[in-house]
């Protein structure tokens, strides 16, 4: 790969022709149409968002004569005349948005300026500023190879922004107009399920992982690699819509508890069950009804049912039932007078007048050998019997 340093161009250059358009797969231009500044695999701008702050930030450097860092343009091998942007998208459509008045920025003295308010001699220096831009020059792949390694722009890229810039194409353009499109109605059912910034391609991503059933990055890679060249994404949708579908016509009724949680692999464990939504209803209120002590994952419920009750571990229940209480001390008592111990193994480890004491059932409390605390289980397997005294110097453990 070869890189060739410019620094002859200015903000006036690099601004020439640009146009802000909000709408996704929009791409933008500067340098009279010759650079692309968001080709599609780029991610959206960010910039405005967190309240503007970075891009003000970039005006403020430019104004006040400070440098916004180097600029990575790419010169693609079939278009001798063209560039696009590799690194420096959102500095760039800040600088852009700033010369068309999208936005202003404050003063010394705290007065708020659009460009078209600066004094002229501002205005001219602004766009008289020169910028540090490297060219780089090789194959795509020389040149993505290295774009995964740059990351240096102030937001980091995700594991889905770096893969749709390296496997670029029809497949993610495609992908992109359905599961990274802001406007696209189905949003409002599919937040309800799977959390995370559509701008920042995170429900690609989970469309993705559900279709290839793995969140290994290699698989998601490996997908994306297999279709790179095909814009029929009917097996990515498809699979997304089945998913959604199927835990909508199981769990009706939604709530928060429900967003976020893995729904492409229990789709894949439990779709081929038989499930009564209307009874599995009333059995989620009554789980949550539950104090939150008792059934401290209230998420774990959805999973908890559709496992036909056997998947205890993910209600993390606090409590020890009575039946476990009681096998657990039969076996414990049964032991210590065997050994002519005490049954509860604090006292039996004390020593003293209390160390070959049996207590009765009532007189002892369940505690946790793990502690719940620390992801200990409630169950018999980390269930000892102690003498009430004891257990409640252990703490709430
Ligand atoms: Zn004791």
């Amino acid at each position: 790969m070869n890189t060739t340093l410019r620094t002859d161009w200015t903000v006036r250059d690099i601004c020439a022709g640009f146009e802000f358009s909000d709408a996704e797969g929009k791409e933008l231009y500067g340098l009279g149409g010759k650079l692309t500044i968001q080709p599609e695999y780029q991610r959206h701008y960010l910039y405005a968002e967190q309240n503007g702050k970075r891009e003000h930030d970039v005006i403020d450097s430019v104004l006040r004569g400070y440098p916004i860092g180097l600029l990575y343009f790419n010169k693609p091998q079939t278009d001798a005349d063209r560039f696009e942007v590799l690194d420096g998208q959102q500095r760039i459509t800040s600088l852009g948005r700033f010369t068309k008045n999208y936005f202003s920025v404050e003063d010394a003295h705290g007065f708020p300026h659009y460009f078209r308010t600066l004094p002229a001699a501002e205005r001219e220096k602004f766009l008289a500023t020169p910028l540090t831009i490297y060219i780089c020059e090789g194959t795509e792949s020389e040149i993505k190879a290295w774009y995964r390694t740059i990351n240096i722009s102030g937001i980091e890229l995700n594991k889905q922004e770096i893969d749709n810039a390296v496997y670029s194409g029809a497949f993610v353009t495609a992908a992109k107009a359905v599961f990274s499109n802001s406007t696209n109605s189905n949003l409002y059912v599919w937040k309800n399920f799977v959390r995370g910034n559509v701008k920042r391609q995170e429900l690609l991503r989970t469309a993705l992982e559900w279709v290839v059933k793995s969140s290994d990055d290699k698989k998601v890679a490996a997908y994306m690699s297999a279709h790179r060249d095909n814009g029929d994404i009917a097996e990515l949708e498809n699979y997304f819509a089945a998913v959604i579908d199927w835990a909508r016509a199981v769990f009706p009724n939604l709530r928060d508890e429900m967003c976020g949680l893995d729904w492409g692999r229990l789709y894949e464990t439990y779709h081929a069950n038989t499930y009564d939504a209307t009874k599995l209803a009333a059995e989620v209120d009554e789980l949550f009804a539950q104090d939150d002590d008792v059934i401290t994952s209230k998420r774990g419920i959805y999973e908890y049912l559709l496992s036909g009750r056997e998947l205890t571990n993910l209600l993390q229940i606090r409590y020890f039932k009575d039946a476990v209480k009681r096998t657990v001390y039969d076996k414990q008592t049964k032991a210590a007078q065997a050994a002519g111990v005490s049954n509860c193994p604090m006292c039996a480890a004390a020593g003293g007048s209390r160390s070959r004491k049996i207590w009765a059932l009532r007189e002892m409390d369940a505690d946790h050998v793990t502690a719940w605390s620390k992801g200990g289980d409630t169950t018999a397997a980390n269930c000892q019997m102690l003498c009430k005294a004891h257990n409640r110097s252990k703490g709430n453990a």
